[in-house]
């Protein structure tokens, strides 16, 4: 029950690893708002989970939303402990080929968000004596893959962004790490790639494990982060992808 008694913000947490984050951190028994646009799933989630889950329309990218998102669910469960920024969308475009409006979302969604959020939730945090943040980065923030310009620009900048906040707020006592999964068994990666014959196949053979993570090997490392077992670790970068970015890329 690492999480009684404690209330996190969770955005894109009626899916994937944002998911499975909820499930777990109600079962410790914490309390969760969540942020997401698919509120259909969100409901269905709050549903099936009981009344320590609520949840909100929000799309995260809009720098007025997260204010109000803030104060109620301060209003609903008594304050906020824990924001995870995990909503994100992918996207591919080689740089000539590029629409600026598409660069854009994909910037807004996966970076501009993590600021709103922050920007909204910190004087939350810090009225509760601190608190943790966990933002979902990418091992394609750490390195780059091919053709995912705006991702692997975003992804980077979540990363150094956290190590900012980190610093900028270790002595209000709010710890800030940002977690770096390899590919995940999930709608956002899954949808484009298993539409591509033998690419799945293709992609378990370059991750050392072999395989996919699934979103609760994921969730695990940004619950730890997020709990207190975590007290030590503040501005930290955390690959949890099957060895992906411990490779050099030699062929085996
Ligand atoms: P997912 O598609 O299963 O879940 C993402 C959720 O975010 C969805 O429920 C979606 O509705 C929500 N969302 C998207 N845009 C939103 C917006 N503008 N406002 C509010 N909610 C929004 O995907 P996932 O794999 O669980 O992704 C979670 C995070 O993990 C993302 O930041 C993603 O970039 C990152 N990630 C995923 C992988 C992977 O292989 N799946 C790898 C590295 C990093």
């Amino acid at each position: 029950m690492r999480f009684a008694g404690k209330t996190a913000i969770v955005t894109g947490g009626a899916s994937g690893i944002g998911a499975a984050f909820v499930r777990r951190f109600v079962a410790e028994g914490g309390s969760v708002m969540i942020a997401e646009l698919d509120v259909e799933r969100a409901a269905a989630l709050a549903a099936e989970l009981g009344e320590r889950v609520a949840y909100e329309l929000v799309d995260v990218a809009d720098a007025e939303a997260f204010a109000p998102l803030a104060d109620k669910t301060a209003r609903r469960f008594g304050g906020i402990d824990i924001l995870f920024n995990n909503a994100g969308i992918g996207n591919f475009g080689l740089t000539p080929d590029m629409d600026i409006e598409q660069w854009r979302r994909c910037i807004a969604v996966n970076l501009d968000a993590v600021f709103y959020a922050c920007r909204a939730v910190i004087p939350h945090l810090k009225a509760r004596g601190g608190g943790a943040i966990v933002n979902t980065a990418s091992a394609s923030g750490m390195a780059a893959d091919y053709g995912f310009t705006a991702y692997n620009a975003a992804k980077a900048g979540v990363i150094n962004y956290t190590r900012c906040l980190a610093i900028d707020h270790a002595r209000d006592n709010i710890r800030a790490n940002s977690i770096c999964p390899g590919p995940v068994d999930t709608p956002l990666l899954t949808s484009g790639v298993d539409e591509i014959e033998g690419l799945r196949a293709e992609w378990e053979r370059i991750v050392p494990a072999g395989r996919f993570a699934r979103p609760e090997e994921i969730a695990a490392v940004a619950l730890f982060l997020a709990s207190d077992d975590a007290s030590g670790m503040t501005g930290a970068t955390v690959p949890v992808d099957g060895g992906l970015t411990a490779h050099t890329g030699q062929p085996d």
